[in-house]
């Protein structure tokens, strides 16, 4: 059977070339990288230049780049770092954050009586930046917790404003970055972030690692206690393979951004021009999404919307459920909730997102078997 692949929000396929460096770690390196032996010594090496990589993408210096095993153990950690730590009192985020960051806020509330504020939202989806002024003029410490992309509608946070604020206003600021590294260009000699989390698997590496970047200078202590591993901060020995996984992922990804981006601006033109034709009124869900992501609401009944995907599924196309009552499920998309009419919400919607590797063949396939529905 066909199959197309239109789910990279959720996870993309490992580049050959991050196998290739992967299977060469593996084989070759299998020392523990806090042994002080030659094969300790190596394998401690590859962790290191891996970390330089990194920092280099993204504009920070190597002792900055923590590694975890995820975009939601980096997220845990350094939101109860900032109040364990950094002794904040207050977490500022929104309602439409991944829920690795949600659901760690509602625990951390009940366990440290924190206050968490929600900044409100723009009718498509974007952080209202004059009410989270409003907000941090209350003058209380204060974290800022905010992603820059959404991995359900792609909306994008104006991350530079966003800091500027909270230095403004002396808040700490983190950001849920596992849907922009490697996507998007990032710069934080540029850009006063305190915090940023960021997932290998987003960005074509493996999964099952991950990194966060903590600002110089930001005293945190361990979420996982054991060894020396990363500076004492981050115990237990690490995965050689992956971390040098994930450097190649990032390094190319960079490498190729221009070009690549180019090509998936240029599939998801062609999507929603195709959308045009075949289903007139179709809307996008999120104000001005990135150039990957398509959260689109079909102008179907809504007695289709509960089959759609399973149709799709039976065809061999892979996307995610858009929508609020689709899929039989029952938990609602907490993020179109946000956005949506309640009528919009029982509608079909799709998240149909794309990489590099899809072709304007897949866009079609697609699009006819949408139309057979
Ligand atoms: N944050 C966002 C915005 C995400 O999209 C995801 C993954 O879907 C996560 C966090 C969790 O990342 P991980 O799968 O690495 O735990």
């Amino acid at each position: 059977m066909k199959k197309v692949y239109l789910d990279n929000a959720a996870t993309t396929a490992i580049r050959p070339e991050v196998i290739a460096q992967m299977a060469q770690v593996m084989q070759e390196e299998f020392g523990n990288p806090s042994s002080t032996h030659s094969f300790g010594r190596s394998a401690k090496n590859i962790l290191e230049l891996s970390r330089k990589t990194i920092a280099k993408q993204i504009g920070a210096q190597a002792s900055e780049v923590i590694f975890t095993s995820c975009g939601t153990e980096s997220n845990n950690w350094i939101l109860r770092s900032a109040i364990v730590d950094l002794k904040v009192e207050r977490i500022i985020s929104s309602k439409i954050e991944h829920h690795a960051v949600l659901h760690t806020l509602e625990v951390l509330r009940d366990e440290f009586s924190i206050a968490v504020d929600y900044v409100d939202l723009t009718e498509g989806g974007l952080v209202d930046l004059n009410h989270l002024s409003e907000l941090l003029a209350e003058n209380v410490p204060t974290l800022v917790s905010l992603m820059h992309v959404n991995n359900e509608i792609g909306t994008v946070l104006d991350l530079a404003e966003t800091a500027r604020l909270c230095k403004q206003y002396g808040a700490h600021f983190h950001t849920d970055a596992v849907q922009s590294v490697g996507k998007v260009a990032i710069d934080l000699q540029q850009i006063p972030v305190d915090f940023l989390s960021a997932s290998a698997h987003k960005f074509h590496g493996p999964k099952g690692i991950g990194f966060a970047f903590v600002r110089k200078g930001l005293v945190v202590h361990p979420m996982i206690w054991g060894g020396e591993q990363e500076k004492g901060l981050r115990a237990g020995t690490e995965g050689v393979h992956n971390v040098a996984g994930m450097a190649k992922a990032l390094e190319i990804s960079y490498t190729e951004l221009g070009s690549e981006q180019a090509k998936i601006a240029q599939l998801r033109d062609h999507l929603l021009a195709q959308l045009q034709i075949h289903f007139r009124g179709f809307k996008v869900n999120g104000a001005s999404p990135l150039y990957n992501i398509a959260n689109i609401l079909l102008p179907l009944p809504e007695e289709k919307t509960a089959m759609i995907l399973f149709h799709l599924d039976m065809k061999g196309i892979a996307v995610s459920r858009g929508s609020a009552c689709q899929s039989g499920s029952l938990r609602p998309s907490h993020v179109l909730a946000e956005i949506l009419s309640e009528e919009d919400l029982c509608k079909p919607s799709l998240r149909i997102s794309l990489s590099h590797y899809n072709t304007k063949d897949d866009i079609d396939y697609l699009i006819s078997v949408l139309q057979s529905v």
